[in-house]
């Protein structure tokens, strides 16, 4: 295809006035933002831009998806088309999980899983191996099928689940080429009923961690580090047989209340409790579409360690509980199952996700990180690519066994760098000379 300019027709490339992630606490330092409306756009923006990035919903919250020429694919038509024989749904790169589940609601489908909020782009929750719960449910990006995207040539590579490098493609870290289109696999739609349950000691959740993390399809502990467990959020699929609406888990009690992640917390922007049924879409995630999701003046931090150590690294993180409290909104504990995608934290094993939402306070957070990283050291923890954290490429290499074909990927898909930024050059690839 012809790499000659003519972008302005293409797109509206805006000046931005400095663009922000969805939290506020990071900058974007490009001064271009393009609104591309057709896959020729996207093609052409990519193939003359010597650096460049897609945006998705923007909330990560770091730099990943920093670059010194943004695109968004949100001004793409969403073109949702459900495969009724082979169950899958196929859409553009800008649509979020909260468009999707109302074009699959309307058709009777349904996705396996949503992590805590449908607010986000799929192709970004993707990239970033973002994930819900549950200890046979695998991350998010295990349910793509397929993927479309537009390199650095300005080319377009598709693959499918099963073909060469496609566990390679997936979680791409925005690295490998704009993502343009996406099939994910559905099933018929199901209905959910979610129960809260308060005060968990850490001692019953640690003698009885495998039977609390399976009372349900999707199971949350909640804490903000005190002498108990603050809630345990368990989500069950609504099946044909008789349901025993248990009062109690493990001398926990039953919430009488809905309740807000963050104890204390009005429950407005809370998907429903109190063992109600609604549907998938309405309870898989936390929080409800149409409100502000989580506490909104935060920052994330996310780390990944196998399953079978999970107990021993949660103990070990309590050991620091007094430095971790003063700075902490509240901390979340999820079970996700292992996957084969290369740049996945699931890759090879089950994993326990230790999660921080932090209060606003950068330079304290990155304090204590360093200690958590430190304390969780002998765990091998895979950081969240999409939150905050501090482990360079050197540390992180040892912990990705397939790294060495993920940089080859990059190297071979686009081969003259437009999509490498700050952030992979720290944490994922070694710097170009
Ligand atoms: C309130 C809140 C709650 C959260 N809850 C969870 C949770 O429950 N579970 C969890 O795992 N994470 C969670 N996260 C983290 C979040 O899911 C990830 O940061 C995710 O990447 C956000 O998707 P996004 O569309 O905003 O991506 P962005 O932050 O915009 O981008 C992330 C990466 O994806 C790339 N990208 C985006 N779109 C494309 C595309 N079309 N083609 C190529 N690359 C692309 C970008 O270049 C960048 O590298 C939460 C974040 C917030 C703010």
């Amino acid at each position: 295809m012809s790499h000659q300019a003519s972008t302005t027709e293409a797109a509206v490339a805006q000046r931005a006035t400095r663009e922000h992630n969805w939290a506020g606490n990071y900058t974007y330092r490009a001064d271009r933002l393009h609104r591309p409306t057709t896959l020729e756009q996207v093609r052409e923006l990519v193939a003359n831009a010597p650096r460049i990035r897609v945006l998705g919903s923007r909330h990560s919250f770091n730099g990943i998806g920093d670059s010194s020429e943004l695109l968004t694919l949100d001004g793409l038509a969403p073109d949702v088309s459900i495969d009724h024989d082979a169950n899958t749904v196929s859409f553009a790169g800008g649509l979020k999980y909260g468009q999707l589940a109302e074009a699959l609601n309307a058709e009777g489908f349904a996705l396996s899983n949503l992590a805590s909020l449908p607010h986000i782009s799929v192709a970004g929750a993707v990239a970033t191996a973002t994930h819900g719960s549950g200890d046979a449910n695998g991350n998010l990006a295990t349910a793509v099928a397929g993927l479309e995207l537009v390199t650095s040539s300005g080319d377009i590579v598709t693959a499918r689940r099963g073909e060469p490098d496609f566990d390679g493609l997936v979680v791409g870290l925005g690295a490998l080429g704009a993502v343009t289109r996406i099939t994910l696999d559905v099933e018929p739609a199901y209905q959910v009923r979610q129960r809260v349950f308060e005060g968990l000691t850490w001692e019953a959740l640690f003698e009885h961690f495998d039977a609390i993390t399976s009372s349900g399809y999707s199971v949350s502990v909640f804490t903000r580090s005190g002498e108990t467990t603050d809630q345990v959020w368990v989500k069950s699929r609504v099946t044909g047989a008789p349901e025993e609406l248990r009062t109690d888990l493990f001398g926990a009690r039953a919430a009488t209340a809905e309740q807000h992640p963050i104890l204390g917390m009005d429950p407005v922007n809370s998907t429903a409790q109190l063992g109600a049924p609604g549907r998938w879409s309405d309870r898989l995630a936390h929080f409800r579409m149409g409100f502000a999701p989580s506490a909104g003046d935060e920052i994330q931090s996310e780390y990944f360690v196998p399953r079978r150590r999970a107990i021993a690294a949660i103990e070990a993180l309590r050991s620091l509980a007094d430095a971790i409290r003063p700075i902490l909104q509240v901390c979340e504990i999820r079970t996700i199952a292992a996957d084969k995608l290369w740049m996945s934290p699931q890759y090879g094993q089950d994993t326990v996700g230790i999660h921080f939402t932090w209060k606003r306070d950068e330079d304290g957070v990155k304090r204590v990180l360093a200690d958590v990283e430190a304390v969780l050291a002998p765990f091998a923890p895979r950081p969240h690519w999409g939150k905050l954290f501090l482990a360079d490429a050197t540390a992180l290499a040892r912990l990705y066994e397939r790294l060495p074909d993920f940089a080859r990927l990059v190297e071979r898909l686009d081969p003259r760098g437009a999509f490498r930024n700050e952030w992979l050059e720290s944490h994922i690839l070694i710097r170009r000379r």
